[in-house]
Order: structure tokens, then C-alpha cells, then sequence
């Protein structure tokens, strides 16, 4: 890594920057923890430790808040444990953040999951979620509209 104060190449596992000794512990902490967390998330979820996957990349979700890959990661982990409606929440987080062709076709397949399982107050969350996301697109359309006329 470099650090943040002098700009010096470190070593990944130092404790301290060679050239400046600034104390690197916490740093290293704060920006690497996620990777690890995201990390260890994979590891869990091919071990079928959905559960702790899920807690996982909540944390890395709390700390990298623009991170969709993280959310498309944390809304599989959901799924595996038969939560399809706090998938679909999560993928429609992460639509907001990234609406990309793979975003939506986890989206799809995360709705039709809830579909296929939903019961009556299940119906009615898949509703509210397709009307979510028809609100979602119908906003980001006015948006377009008012960017192209300024
Ligand atoms: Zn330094």
C-alpha cells in the first residue's frame, strides 16, 4: 500500500511507514477490513454459512456504501438461505447504485424467486417492490428529461 501521509510504498502487513514511521495500524484497518470481510464472505457462502456471509457483507456495506458488487454478493447470500424478500430489498439498493443489465437480471431472478415462494403478505411486498421499481425507473427518466432541457 501507500502511505497516506508521505506517499512511501509499504509493505501490505507493515505496522508502521518506513519512511515517516506514522503509526499505519488503524489505517491499514479501516481500508483493508472490508476486503478481508468481503473475502471471508465468499469463503463462508461456499461453505453454505449463509447466515455469516450475510452479517459479513452487511459490515462491508456499512463501510462501503457504493459497493454493488458487495450488495449483489450480500442478496445471494440471502437467497441461499430462502430470504428472497431481503434479496429483493437489497437488490433494490443496489439498482439505485448501479442500474446495470447484470444488476437488474439478479433483481429479475431474486422477484421471480419471491413470486414463486409468496404467500399472501409475501404478494404483497412483491407488489410494493414492483411499484418500487417502476418508481425508481419513471424518476430516473425525469431526471434525463431535465438534464437534457438544461
Ligand atoms: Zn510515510
Amino acid at each position: 500500500m501507500i502511505c497516506p501521509l508521505c506517499a512511501a510504498r509499504v509493505e501490505t502487513e507493515a505496522t508502521a511507514c518506513p519512511a515517516c514511521e506514522m503509526d499505519l495500524r488503524d489505517y491499514a484497518q479501516v481500508h483493508y477490513q472490508p476486503d478481508a470481510q468481503f473475502n471471508e464472505a465468499l469463503r463462508r457462502l461456499r461453505r453454505g454459512q449463509y447466515a455469516e456471509a450475510g452479517a459479513l457483507l452487511a459490515a462491508v456495506r456499512a463501510a462501503r456504501p457504493q459497493d454493488a458488487e458487495a450488495l449483489i454478493l450480500w442478496a445471494q447470500a440471502a437467497h441461499a438461505r430462502s430470504d428472497d424478500a431481503e434479496a429483493v430489498r437489497i437488490l433494490l439498493d443496489a439498482l439505485e447504485l448501479a442500474p446495470t443489465p447484470e444488476v437488474e437480471a439478479h433483481y429479475a431472478a431474486a422477484l421471480a424467486g419471491l413470486e414463486a415462494g409468496a404467500g399472501a403478505p409475501t404478494a404483497a411486498l412483491v407488489d410494493l417492490a414492483g411499484r418500487l421499481r417502476a418508481d425508481i425507473v419513471r424518476f430516473e427518466a425525469q431526471l434525463h428529461v431535465q438534464v437534457e432541457a438544461t
